[in-house]
């Protein structure tokens, strides 16, 4: 029987759960020990800690308090691990809690948090997708199932004194180049009574909660990296930093398109891990690694036929920028989102869609002057009709009574 090393209570708060912290500081003390080789099972909060309901009403989408986020479990000590090792975890499998099936995706408003398309979605909306079994569906998107490639968003070892000081010099001078802008160029360090510092207490947790690093970006020691094909059934190595590795993982996704474009988020779950652990002495220098690296799963959905839309580095303004990568994806994002509201859905409904579904995003040029390419694969199978062109044009397919709920009092 494999041992459940962090239990949570999706019914309490994860502040009253010592298991669990929200940032990163080297001095965030490790909540279990295991041995190299151990396998065991690891529980999660979604990575609101329950803030998202499932309901009709975006309003707690709109006042989300990004502050809390994210809720991880951990950090688990590995006896051996030293700096400059790699830490091996292979996902042996994910899965959701049995009286939480189902997940949410939403869009921030600008105001608070915004996200890839915010410009063109400035209000907090969302969706509610159900869970059945391995596949999921939404009764705000009519016309969609997928099967889930399940995935926890962040995962990552604790940073040791020094990169975390290099993490806070470069995201604040980064900050400072627009200190006003909204949404914000970094999220910098914040306590506001909001920061999660597991066990620590007393002079102590504040001090390290008033410099620890938001989890918001991924950085060289993996974290919120949102890679959809993170999935069960893959072996990730990760750079050691810290005596023991410190392993938190947490923001499991139930499917994600590449991007994860609609930042809150993919198909945002509660569940379970369960992972084994295992060590590669000195292995930074020895297969020169910075940043972590993994193999992906055998398993993945076997979506071969995709409709693939094109985007080019030039701004809905027709403004010229030189390969620009982002501003292509946003095009070919962009150029989905208006292909999919020929049949029926609505603006809201076509980007949860890129957002959830396992949407590939592809770099297919950067070095024909000035455009950059980018092109966003979508699956055709998941639709319950035929989405692709012919001579006869698009049919409506989709009830346009239903569409994702907003704030109540908008
Ligand atoms: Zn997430």
């Amino acid at each position: 029987m494999t041992d459940t090393l962090i239990k949570v209570d999706l019914s309490d708060s994860p502040y009253n759960n010592e298991k669990i912290h929200n940032r990163w500081h080297p001095d965030i003390p490790m909540v279990e020990w295991v041995e190299p080789g151990d396998d065991f099972r690891i529980e999660t909060f979604d990575w609101t800690g329950g803030q998202i309901k499932n309901d009709d009403d975006a309003s707690d989408v709109r006042d989300v308090e990004l502050e809390q986020v994210h809720f991880l479990s951990g950090p688990i000590g590995v006896k051996g691990a030293e700096p400059g090792d790699l830490l091996v975890v292979d996902i042996l499998d994910i899965g959701a809690v049995e009286d939480s099936l189902w997940g949410f995706n939403g869009f921030f408003s600008k105001q608070n948090g915004g996200g890839f398309l915010t410009e063109h979605f400035p209000e907090a909306q969302k969706s509610i997708w159900d869970f059945e079994g391995m596949f999921t569906r939404s009764r705000h998107i009519p016309g969609v199932s997928y099967a889930g490639l399940i995935h926890p968003g962040l995962i990552g070892c604790l940073p040791d004194r020094a990169l975390l000081d290099e993490w806070n010099t470069r995201e604040t001078a980064l900050f400072n180049t627009e200190p006003d802008r909204i949404p914000a160029l970094a999220a910098l360090p914040e306590d506001g009574g909001k920061a999660h510092m597991g066990k620590m207490t007393g002079e102590a947790r504040d001090a390290a909660a008033a410099e620890a690093a938001r989890t918001v970006p991924p950085r060289e020691h993996g974290g919120n990296c949102d890679i959809k094909d993170l999935s069960r059934g893959s072996k990730v190595y990760f750079p050691v930093y810290v005596d023991g590795a410190g392993l938190s993982m947490g923001d499991l996704h139930f499917s994600q398109g590449d991007g994860e474009i609609t930042f809150c988020g993919a198909i945002e779950m509660a569940g379970w891990l369960h992972i084994r652990v295992s060590l590669i002495k000195g292995g930074m220098q020895k297969y020169g690694i910075k940043n972590p690296i993994f193999r992906p799963s055998p398993m993945t959905p076997n979506y071969k036929d995709h409709l693939i839309f094109e985007g080019i580095s030039v701004d809905e303004g027709g403004g010229q920028h030189y390969l620009d990568v982002h501003i292509a994806y946003r095009q070919a994002c962009l150029n989905a989102i208006e292909y999919l509201k020929k049949f029926g859905y609505s603006g809201a409904q076509a980007y949860s869609i890129l957002g959830t579904a396992p949407v590939q995003g592809h770099i297919s040029g950067v070095v024909d002057i000035p455009n950059a390419c980018a092109t966003l694969w979508l699956p055709t199978e998941i639709f319950d009709f035929d989405i692709m062109p012919n001579a006869d044009g698009p049919k409506i397919h989709v009830d346009g009574s239903v569409d994702m709920p907003l704030a109540k009092d908008l």
